[in-house]
């Protein structure tokens, strides 16, 4: 989960990241074989070659790194890899990992074969990357027993493991902690008919009757995002029951989702707000993102984490050197008149990134 610094955003029906309530919701939602689940098919194919070839060999798999946005499926991904290897699965993530002497008493418990899956793994420190290292390629780790010069190094062997490790930031990553990953993939976002394909899945699992059309109009409001599709599909469930017969169709979807102030491109108030200041209050930018901030009263992390991803791929917000930039596409979404001057509106495209 990103630490967002405000509660408020992670209340936000579109928020990517897990609020506390998604966590009941989406257990009983993860597929647990790769067959179910739906999309990312390189990253299956792969997986299940490497998978494939570990249990002919009879080894433990190659460690893997999962990247991209929060959301995606990554959690999910490492729980099928122990399913699929049939071993057990450990969960935890780098915040929760304070010293190094939490992760050797994790590492030490493990039994043959077994995943960890370490969530933001970008976030651990750099003492208990060193513990990993000789984890991860030797299968062992050195534990420090004393105090002072009577201090001394014990070495103490390892079951083989695979370590799952889960980032939103792949550029945060150490280069000596990436390079120990045989595998990496990257999960991208799913197109509308995946995640229609997937709130189909959800809405058969829940018992809640879902037209072909009606799980449309959810997924193209879903940030190409599964959880924030199945959160919808929970949220739209109650507008079908009080103003429907119970069924989510396409018009119950679309109702619910203007009620709620879901836009057809899936952005809701805050994003708007966030671009009609930029364009109202700074003629369209640049403006740093800490003025921005303060004039929305809300903090720069939480725009830059929960906001700018999307609207950036949307291609509606543009960073640079001097500060974001509104761009043409989001003074037409927005429905303000496009202003004359300035180059990344009036070609459309986005200046350069920083
Ligand atoms: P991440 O770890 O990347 O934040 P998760 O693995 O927790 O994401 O997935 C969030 C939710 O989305 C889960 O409840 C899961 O059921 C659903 N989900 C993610 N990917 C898929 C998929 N490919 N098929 C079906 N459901 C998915």
């Amino acid at each position: 989960m990103i630490e967002t610094g405000d509660f408020a955003f992670e209340k936000r029906l579109v928020s990517p990241v897990e609020a506390d309530e998604d966590h009941a919701l989406e257990k009983g939602l993860r597929p647990q074989t790769l067959q179910e689940y739906i999309g990312q098919d390189k990253v299956k194919e792969n997986l299940a070659i490497y998978i494939e070839a570990a249990k002919r060999r009879e080894e433990a798999l190659d460690h893997v790194l999962l990247y991209g946005p929060p959301g995606l499926g990554k959690t999910t991904l490492s729980a099928i890899i122990a399913h699929e290897m049939g071993v057990n699965l450990r969960i935890t993530t780098g915040p929760a990992i304070e010293r190094p002497g939490d992760l050797a008493a994790i590492l030490t418990n493990l039994s043959p074969g077994d995943v960890l899956f370490i969530d933001e793994i970008h976030r651990l420190s750099r003492a208990v990357e060193e513990i990993l290292y000789p984890a991860l390629e030797d299968h062992a780790i050195d534990i420090v027993v004393g105090k002072g010069p009577s201090a001394r190094s014990l070495r103490v062997d390892l079951p083989q493991f695979t370590l799952v490790g889960a980032t939103t930031r792949a550029g945060q990553l150490s280069v000596p902690l990436r390079d120990r990953f045989g595998v990496v993939q990257r999960l991208e976002l799913y197109t509308p008919e995946q995640l229609a394909d997937i709130i189909r899945r959800s809405s058969m699992i829940l018992g809640i009757p879902c037209t072909l059309d009606g799980a449309l109009e959810l997924a193209g409001r879903s940030r190409g995002t599964p959880r924030i599709a199945n959160r919808l599909l929970k949220r739209v469930r109650d507008f079908a029951d009080v103003i429907g017969n119970g069924e989510i169709t396409e018009d119950i979807a679309r109702v619910a989702l203007d009620r709620l102030e879901i836009d057809h491109l899936g952005l809701d108030s805050i994003d708007r707000r966030m671009l009609g200041m930029i364009i109202k209050g700074y003629g369209g930018g640049p403006v740093g993102l800490e003025t921005l901030a303060a004039a929305l009263g809300e903090e720069a992390v939480t725009l830059e984490d929960v906001c700018e991803p999307f609207l950036m791929q949307l291609g509606f917000l543009a960073r640079t050197p001097r500060g974001r930039c509104a761009t043409r596409l989001a003074y037409e979404h927005l429905g303000y008149p496009i202003p004359e001057q300035s180059a990344p509106m009036d070609s459309g495209q986005l200046p350069l990134v920083d």
